[in-house]
Order: structure tokens, then C-alpha cells, then sequence
């Protein structure tokens, strides 16, 4: 015997759990999934018969076959594609959701993907997705080219595992053999799998085809009716990118959204537009409603698909986009690149690039009119894709300004959960301001309590509280109109250089401190580059304030927590000359250079400045005793 039985992965398995019971109100999407496997084993076939035209078998007539038999319960998805190979069927449909690994498995969990189908859509069930309405699933499929008996026979009733065995196979591709449950009958219905086509696969440009039984007039007895089964085309086969635009309703726009993305979900937005002249193709393309979960990770499949004259020839083809617009799905039709054209090939080729060019242009054209025209609908797009468009204000030189001018962000001077642009910010910007500021923080509360708002409150400057991990990377670079963007955190902020008389009191306030800055310098060597006082603090007693070029506190705490090695940066120290307590430092400092309570007091000064950006104190216990001895009123350790 040559059966073998295999289990599937554990992720496989969860997913494979997972999906039937999330999708249980979506079953019928299985018969599309199915139905563009089979198609794009075809678009398989034909491409490789391009360069070999033995895997052919002498049959050109490509064709999707649908077959029904009511009395055994079973539905097939035949079709006369590439086929798979035994080791191929073990690794493919062994795995559910190629870049599927146990963190989408927890994301997708801790999503209640139940609630979400179109979550666990975006990770292309495909075939699973037979088990929504099969009990028991058997698969015979031989590889295009190969020996009739090198078929395979794969079969499941999705209990965790399947069994692989040798089969004779005489027909190339792929008999996907579905045992109907009992319960879900209505699928071995003529006409209901004749609709479902009609709804989902209507512009698959093969052929599928199902045989019928028709009753006709018999040719021997006159006036009697018989019956013969006649195999009927079901879809109309039309390249829905290549029809007019007025030509498509709505509804086919996001049935073949769909097709393409696996995404339950109509699309947020569609674009269709055709280029002729030098370079000629077309191209129909969306972005989708949610933004797809794993987006952010590197195994996230970007692309469009590349036909070359109605024929596939790439899936996920990277080449006609920008990274940061990986969101975006769709479909370029091209005239102008050769039928064999390989991945490899793209690189570097200047026809992709106009391509590239092309649709970058035209996707940003489309947000920016949103933007302009439906406010309320790019809010919705901007709170899925503004990650994403901050990438782009980093990457793409060329376009920095016109993507920045895109950005949206919460702010001091924003109410509630309304956002704010930069032209928005440049408009409000009081007299005399001459930078764009901001401060990164974790959320919106925590920005807004920051004591490195102080100054700014004071002088009624908006800032722009940054949010997302990546900004602390992009922001500081930004330059919008002529204004810098500029992070309250960091750096010497200057905000008040344009009031001479502030600088004449600053050079007094430096001349009084001098002695206590250069005593707390000393004694803090250590741990900070330099003191300095500070125009930020209006309240609040010091804090830590890194370089303009250095990393933000908040993005050194996460690489660390992620155990990555931050370089060391000292950040400087300002002091609050407005504070009190500097009043008393520098009176105790007067009388007596070597007190122990001023050192006291220059620890706890430090620690409390770590506190404030966010940070632990350089030793909890150390820092607790003293607060607790200064509490005794006993604020020196006995020696
Ligand atoms: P996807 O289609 O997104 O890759 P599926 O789970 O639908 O995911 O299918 C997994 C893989 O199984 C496919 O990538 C393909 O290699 C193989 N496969 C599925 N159906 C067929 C078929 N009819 N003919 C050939 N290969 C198939």
C-alpha cells in the first residue's frame, strides 16, 4: 500500500479551525476560491507552454469543468492546468496561508476573527475554504508533461490530518473532488452553482463549463422529448479591466476586487484608468476597506498582478509600486513588455518604470482628492493607510512634500479625535513661530501631560503629537513649505530667540546658576552630556533632553524592550530656573560647596528627570530611600 498519512502543521490546523467557524455565514465563497485555483493552474500551463509547449499534452482547449452528481453528493472542480506533483501537493495544500505563521494565528485570535471575517479572508483561505461545505475532500491531480501514473490522490475530512497517495491519472491538472455535507445540499443544485459563477467568476477569462441535462425534441419519435446532457459555458469571459468604464457596474467592480485580494469586504476605492501613446497598458486597481493585518510585516505579499495582453504572467508583482503603497491590489495589463517577461527581467526595466511612475501618480492624485473633496472619507483612509504614507514621506524624495502634505495628526490645538494637516497647523502658527513642532508619545493623554509642553502652552504654540512608531525616524527630516518640523523633545529649542529682552534676563539667570549647573554637572558626569537651563519648563523642575539628531526616548525604550542595542547618547539636562528649588540649591550651595544634602538633592533630580520622559530611575531603591528620608525630614543618609 502506498498510502501515506500526514498531519498538518499546527498553524494549519488552527487556521483551518479558525476559518470554519468565522465563515460559516460566507460558505458559499468557496466555489470562487476554488474555481480561481483552478484558473490560475491554466494561467500556469499556458505561460510555461509558452517556452515548452510539451507540458500541452496535444490539448490547448483550457477549461475550468464543474460536475455535479446529486445522488453521490459530490461536486468537482476539474481543470487541465499545471497539475502538482506529489511533494508539491504535501507542501501546498499543507499549509494554509503561505506567509502564515503561529503570530498571524494570534493576531487573527485576538482579532475575534469571528466577528471579522474579512481578517481571516485576507489571508487567502483558497482552498480550505472547501471545508465550509465538504465533509471529506479529495484531491487527484498530475503534473502537466508527466507520466500518467505519476498522479497523486490527497484526501482529508480536515480532522488535522490528510493521506497522499499514487494514483493513475490520464488528464493533466487537478480533479478537487468536494464531498458535500449533508446539510448543504443546495450546492449540488444546477442552478445554484450556476448563479454562484455568474456572481463570482463571471470575467475568469477561461472557459467553466458544467455538463447539464437538457430535454430536447427526439429525432426518431416524433413529438417525444428526451435527454441529453450538454456541457454549458458558464461565465462570460470577459477581462473586466478592458471593458468601458461605464460598462461595469459596481457590484462587478467588487466581485473582482474579491477574486483577486480574497477580501470579503467591498473595496474602499476603485481606480480604472487606461494610458495609450509610448507605453500602453491598463490598469485596474483598488485599495481595500481595512488595512490587511499583516501589512507591517515582512512577510506581507505586496504586488499587482502583470498580464501582458490578457495573458497572467506575475502574481504579487512588486515592481509596479512603491513599497509604501503596498496596500494597494489590482491588475496591470500590459502592451508593451514581451509574453515571456520574468521577474528578473523587471528589474531595472524602463517600461515597469513609467508603469510605476504612472500609478504612483495617480493613486496619490486620487487620495489627495479625497482629501480635498470628502474629508470625512479620507479620515477613514488615513486612519488605515497614514502609516503607511509617512513611509513614503521618508522613502520617496521626490514626492516628500506632496506626500506630506497628505498627513494628518492629532495636536493640542485639535478637538476630540479630530486630526489636524500641516497646512491646517501653518495657518494657526502664532506670531513670531518660525518651526513646526511636535512631540512623539505612546498615546494622546501621555503627550499631553508632558512637561515638554510646557513652554509651548504657555506661549500657545500648537504641537503635533506623533503617534505611530515610525515617526521619530521621518518627522525630524520633514521640511513642509519652507518650515521645519521640529521635536519638543529634543535639542536646544530657542523658542523664545526672537525676544530680546528674554535673552538679557537668560544671561542673568546663566550667571546666577553657573556655579550650581557647574556642581550638578560634575557630580552627573556620568550619566549626562551637559546641563543647561531650560525654555521649555514652565512647571516642572528639569528633564532630559537628547541631541536634535538623536534617537527619541520613546523609540530607544522600544528598541531595548525588543532587545536591541541602543547606541549610548547622553541627553543634557535642563533645569527649570523658574523652580524653586534651584533657589535653594544655589543658597545651600553658597554656604557650603561640600554639602551632602546638595548631592542628596542632585540624584533625586536626575532620577525624577528619567520620570519624566517615561523612564525608570537609574536605581529604584537608592531613589525610593531618599524620597522616603527626605519624607522623615531627614533627607541625609547617616554615614
Ligand atoms: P493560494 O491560491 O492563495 O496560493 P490556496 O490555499 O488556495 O492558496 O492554494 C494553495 C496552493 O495549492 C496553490 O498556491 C497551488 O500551488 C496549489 N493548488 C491549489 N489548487 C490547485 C489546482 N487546481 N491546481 C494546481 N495547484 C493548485
Amino acid at each position: 500500500m502506498t498510502e501515506k498519512k500526514m498531519e498538518f502543521k499546527t498553524e494549519t490546523k488552527q487556521l483551518l479551525d479558525l476559518m470554519i467557524h468565522s465563515l460559516y455565514s460566507h460558505k458559499e465563497i468557496f466555489l470562487r476560491e476554488l474555481i480561481s485555483n483552478a484558473s490560475d493552474a491554466i494561467d500556469k500551463a499556458r505561460f510555461e507552454s509558452l517556452t515548452d509547449t510539451s507540458i500541452l499534452e496535444g490539448d490547448t482547449g483550457f477549461k475550468v469543468k464543474i460536475a455535479v452528481d446529486k445522488e453521490a453528493g459530490l461536486l468537482t472542480i476539474s481543470d487541465n492546468g499545471i497539475g502538482m506533483t506529489k511533494d508539491e501537493a504535501i507542501t501546498e495544500l499543507g499549509t494554509i496561508a503561505h506567509s502564515g505563521t503561529k503570530e498571524f494565528v494570534t493576531a487573527l485570535q485576538e482579532s475575534k476573527a469571528k466577528d471579522n471575517p474579512e481578517l481571516i479572508g485576507q489571508f487567502g483561505v483558497g482552498f480550505y475554504s472547501a471545508f465550509l461545505v465538504a465533509d471529506k475532500v479529495t484531491v487527484l491531480s498530475r503534473k502537466a508533461g508527466a507520466d500518467a501514473d505519476t498522479g497523486i490522490k490527497w484526501e482529508s475530512t480536515a480532522d488535522g490530518s490528510f493521506t497522499i497517495d499514487d494514483v493513475k491519472k490520464e488528464g493533466k491538472g487537478t480533479d478537487i473532488i468536494l464531498h458535500i455535507r449533508s446539510d448543504e445540499d443546495e450546492y449540488l443544485d444546477d442552478w445554484q452553482v450556476r448563479s454562484l459563477v455568474k456572481k463570482y467568476s463571471d470575467f475568469i477569462e477561461h472557459q467553466i463549463v458544467m455538463d447539464v441535462e437538457k430535454e430536447v425534441d427526439s429525432t426518431v419519435a416524433e413529438g417525444e422529448k428526451v435527454k441529453i446532457t450538454e456541457e454549458e459555458t458558464l461565465n462570460s469571459q470577459k477581462a473586466i479591466w478592458l471593458k468601458g468604464k461605464s460598462d461595469i457596474t459596481g457590484e462587478e467592480y467588487n466581485e473582482f476586487y474579491k477574486h483577486i485580494s480574497h477580501d470579503y469586504a467591498d473595496p474602499f476605492d476603485v481606480i480604472h484608468y487606461n494610458v495609450e501613446g509610448t507605453s500602453e497598458f491598463t490598469s485596474l486597481l483598488f485599495i481595500p476597506a481595512t488595512r490587511p493585518v499583516d501589512i507591517l510585516y515582512k512577510e506581507y505579499q505586496m504586488g499587482l498582478t502583470l498580464y501582458v495582453k490578457r495573458v497572467k504572467i506575475l502574481d504579487h508583482c512588486e515592481k509596479l509600486l512603491p513599497q509604501y503603497l503596498r496596500f494597494v491590489k489590482g491588475v496591470v495589463d500590459s502592451s508593451d513588455l514581451p509574453l515571456n517577461v520574468s521577474r528578473e527581467m523587471l528589474q531595472n526595466n524602463s517600461q515597469v518604470e513609467v508603469i510605476k511612475n504612472s500609478i504612483t501618480k495617480k493613486v496619490l492624485g486620487r487620495i489627495k482628492n479625497l482629501k480635498e473633496k470628502e474629508y470625512d472619507r479620507y479620515v477613514k483612509f488615513y486612519t488605515e493607510y497614514g502609516r503607511l504614507l509617512k513611509e513614503g514621506v521618508h522613502f520617496d524624495f521626490e514626492r516628500k512634500e506632496a506626500i506630506s502634505e497628505l498627513l494628518l495628526f492629532a495636536s493640542t490645538k485639535s478637538e476630540g479625535d479630530s486630526l489636524r494637516s500641516l497646512d491646517q497647523y501653518i495657518e494657526g502658527m502664532a506670531e513670531g513661530q518660525e518651526d513646526i513642532y511636535y512631540i512623539t508619545a505612546t498615546n494622546k493623554e501621555e503627550a499631553g501631560n508632558s512637561p515638554y509642553l510646557e513652554v509651548f502652552k504657555e506661549k500657545g504654540y500648537e504641537v503635533l503629537i506623533m503617534l505611530d512608531e515610525i515617526d521619530d525616524m521621518v518627522m525630524g527630516s520633514v521640511e513642509y513649505k519652507g518650515k521645519k518640523l521640529k521635536s519638543v523633545i529634543k535639542g536646544d529649542l530657542n523658542v523664545d530667540s526672537e525676544d530680546k529682552e528674554k535673552t538679557e534676563e537668560k544671561k542673568e539667570l546663566e550667571a546666577k546658576f553657573k556655579g550650581l549647573i557647574g556642581l550638578i554637572e560634575g557630580q552627573l558626569k556620568e550619566s549626562v552630556g551637559g546641563v543647561r537651563l531650560s525654555s521649555r519648563l514652565k512647571d516642572s523642575p528639569c528633564c532630559l533632553v537628547p541631541d536634535e539628531g538623536a534617537m527619541d526616548p520613546n523609540m530607544e525604550r522600544m528598541l531595548k524592550s525588543m532587545g536591541q542595542e541602543v547606541p549610548e547618547h547622553k541627553k543634557t539636562l535642563e533645569i527649570n530656573p523658574a523652580h524653586p528649588l534651584f533657589e535653594k540649591m544655589a543658597a545651600i550651595l553658597e554656604t557650603d560647596a561640600e554639602s551632602e544634602l546638595l548631592k542628596e538633592y542632585t540624584e533625586l533630580l536626575y532620577d525624577q528627570a528619567l520620570l519624566l520622559e517615561g523612564s525608570k530611575p537609574k536605581d529604584s531603591t537608592a531613589f525610593v530611600n531618599r524620597v522616603a528620608r527626605i519624607m522623615a525630614g531627614n533627607p541625609v543618609e547617616p554615614s
